[in-house]
């Protein structure tokens, strides 16, 4: 049993290595991976809920590894925000959603609302903003169709300067939503003081919906709440027609998730567009 001890520990410490490596050598290649064109998007379907219509699309990031193959957000946004990449990565980002909004505009399909996730390090960077107006100039797309994702944890500093930034960003015309909102533990006064102008339902709690009372409770609160204070509800993670069911009956106003389709590359996501619902 000692010896299994000793080899348990000889096994995690070369894992930790192995990991601490990784990390290492991932922040290397993170820092070529925008020049060597390995970022990718791809977009998922909003659905207005009462009318079954597409409303928009949320652009996420995918990174083609040379090595890796594909890997996902959480496998490396964090190691480009604590590394300082995620401005650099953040921006390209932005002016490719635009982009790509602006040429499906171009080939005569409605424009469609893009939203962006935004990283709270992006965010407080002083060149944010007039990046952000530089690359809405240089795309030409029409400012109301961008839509800015801010987690909550982005609200957590000096109320005026957010206050200020937030106040610019609608000066300059684009949406703004609260992602993965009731996650955060935040005092809710910021609704009242901060122009924002939708709220995403995070989807831990759009899961269970049907199940567990406490969830159900919190989406009636949050679609209640949201009602009152004039602003739209989108509800994450919708999986199931009984999920769609409960949001419709609460007057949700949109929805995404695999239920309308998952997230997909640009070309595959032009018929969607094409149609103007999900199949
Ligand atoms: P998020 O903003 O909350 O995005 C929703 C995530 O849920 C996406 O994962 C999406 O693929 C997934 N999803 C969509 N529908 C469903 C569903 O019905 N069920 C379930 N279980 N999942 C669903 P993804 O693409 O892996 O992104 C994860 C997170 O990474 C995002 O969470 C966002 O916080 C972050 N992220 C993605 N793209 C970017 C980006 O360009 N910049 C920054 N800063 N963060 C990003
Ligand atoms: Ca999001
Ligand atoms: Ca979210
Ligand atoms: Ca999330």
């Amino acid at each position: 049993a000692k010896e299994n001890g000793r080899n348990n520990y000889q096994f995690f410490t070369t894992e930790l290595n192995t990991r601490a490596v990784q990390r290492h050598t991932l922040k290397r290649n993170l820092r070529r991976a925008v020049e060597r064109r390995e970022f990718g998007l791809q977009y998922q379907a909003r659905i207005d809920l009462q009318t079954g219509k597409l409303v928009g699309a949320e652009a996420l990031l995918r990174w083609h590894h040379p090595e890796h193959g594909l890997m996902m957000p959480m496998q490396f946004i964090p190691i480009a925000e604590e590394s300082g990449m995620i401005g650099t990565i953040g921006q390209w980002v932005l002016r490719e959603a635009c982009i790509q909004a602006q040429a499906w505009h171009q080939s005569g399909l409605p424009l469609l609302p893009i939203s962006v996730n935004i990283s709270p390090a992006e965010f407080r960077n002083k060149e944010f903003l007039p990046n952000l107006a530089g690359i809405l100039e240089e795309t030409a797309l029409p400012p109301h169709s961008l839509e800015l994702e801010l987690t909550e944890s982005v609200l957590l500093q000096n109320a005026e300067t957010i206050a200020i930034t937030l106040h610019d960003l609608k000066d300059m015309g684009v949406q703004l939503s609260i992602d993965d909102f009731g996650t955060g533990y935040h005092n809710l006064s910021y609704l009242k003081h901060f122009p924002i102008d939708a709220l995403k339902i995070d989807q831990s709690f759009v899961h269970d919906v049907n199940d567990d009372t406490d969830d159900a409770t919190i989406v009636r609160a949050i679609v209640s709440m949201a009602d009152s204070l004039k602003l739209r509800t989108i509800a994450e993670g919708v999986e199931t027609t009984e999920h769609l069911a409960f949001l419709q009956a609460l007057q949700c106003s949109e929805g995404q998730g695999y239920f309308f389709g998952r997230p997909v590359d640009a070309d595959e996501f032009l018929t969607i567009l094409e149609r103007g619902e999900t199949p």
